[in-house]
């Protein structure tokens, strides 16, 4: 069989993070993969030269994940079709915002056997329903889709501290070749079937790590935080029961993907971050992730807005009060005190 061929789509923190962990896999596992791993990067200046110059050039990328070396047979591309022409594995990993317009160009230009992976925490969220982005990606590209998410923060794996991640791959022996691209020793990966449980605990953790975060900021300790982690963790389950039914396994929930990431976002993550620095100074949200992310992307405060917007088409926000008071702090300016109060 011909060796697979695998693109990147994304070099964000993560996006650079795993790049690390799929050059050194496909240059270790020949027989499988070919060794040359294309990126494709949003192209911007740093101090006047294009940003994949320097990666090509420093193997680093110095704005997103300074201090990494990163392998050299992983090469940075601007343009989205040259960086994807004839992939046959793709490796989705942009914040969810940026998805859409990236597919859409990207048609028509894959290996016909093409399979794709996201490593996209969110939700894409229509007029008829949520839709996961497997399946927006599949549905673009017409090629099947797994999932991967864990308890991952992008500089400790970086940085080759170990920790778990699930594969949520409906077909089991795509799901053994993308572990076969992902599992290092430091980067333990566990396959299972259950994609649409994998995906909704990536998305949904972010907002119950923004009420997290509005906890630190009112300086309310580790009994506060741990009652939000679990109430979020019962809003997760009702949520994937309530719009997916069988579709989610409760089992998921003990995996990397579920209870696990919901632990280390709410301790470690940007969101968490980020939604602290509201409580602390009155700033905006925009204005926070400008000023403390230098370039990166919130995704939890976006998917709580998304997660209401559906949520409210139904009548049923009181349901999730959880998610619910997040989304009424950061959009309606109510006061963060209530992240205890009404959840
Ligand atoms: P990031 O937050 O570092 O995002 C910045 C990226 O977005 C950069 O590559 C930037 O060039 C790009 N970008 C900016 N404007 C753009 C535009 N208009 N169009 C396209 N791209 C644009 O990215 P990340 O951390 O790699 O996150 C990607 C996904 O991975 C997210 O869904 C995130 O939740 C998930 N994730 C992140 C981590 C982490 O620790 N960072 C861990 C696991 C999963
Ligand atoms: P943040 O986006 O909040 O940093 O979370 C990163 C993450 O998904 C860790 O698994």
């Amino acid at each position: 069989p011909s060796l697979e061929k695998v693109a990147i789509i994304g070099s964000g923190n993560w996006g650079s993070a795993i790049a690390k962990i799929v050059g050194t896999n496909t240059a270790r596992h020949t027989d499988l993969f070919e060794p040359t791993v294309r990126q494709w990067v949003f192209e911007e200046q740093i101090d006047g030269k294009n940003l994949t110059d320097i990666i090509n050039e420093k193997h680093e990328n110095i704005k997103y994940l300074k201090g990494v070396a990163l392998p050299h047979n992983v090469i940075a591309v601007p343009d989205v079709v040259k960086a994807c022409e004839g992939a046959s594995l793709v490796v989705f990993v942009v914040p969810h915002q940026f998805i859409h317009g990236i597919c859409e160009k990207m048609k028509g230009h894959l290996a016909p056997n093409a399979r794709a992976i996201s490593l996209i925490k969110g939700l894409e969220i229509t007029a008829d329903g949520t839709r996961l982005f497997s399946e927006e990606i599949s549905r673009i590209l017409d090629i099947p889709c797994a999932a991967l998410s864990g308890a991952n923060i992008a500089n400790e794996v970086a940085m080759e501290k170990f920790c778990e991640s699930t594969i949520g791959c409906p077909d089991m022996e795509d799901g053994m070749i993308f572990k076969k691209l992902f599992d290092t020793p430091y980067f333990r990966i566990n396959v299972i079937q259950d994609h649409v449980g994998v995906q909704l605990c990536g998305a949904l953790k972010n907002v119950v790590a923004v009420g997290a975060g509005f906890s630190d900021g009112l300086g309310h300790g580790s009994n506060t935080k741990a009652a939000i982690i679990r109430l979020g963790l019962m809003e997760m389950r009702k949520f994937g029961q309530t719009f997916f039914g069988d579709a989610v396994q409760t089992e998921t929930f003990f995996e990397s993907c579920g209870a696990a990431d919901l632990i280390t976002t709410c301790n470690g993550g940007r969101n968490r971050k980020v939604a602290e620095a509201f409580v602390l100074t009155g700033k905006p949200i925009e204005q926070l992730e400008t000023e403390l992310l230098n370039g990166q992307k919130l995704q939890g405060t976006l998917t709580a807005q998304e997660v209401n917007q559906f949520l409210q088409a139904r009548n049923m926000q009181h349901e999730f009060p959880l998610f619910n008071t997040v989304y009424r702090i950061v959009y309606e300016g109510v006061s963060p005190e209530l992240i205890t109060v009404d959840i």
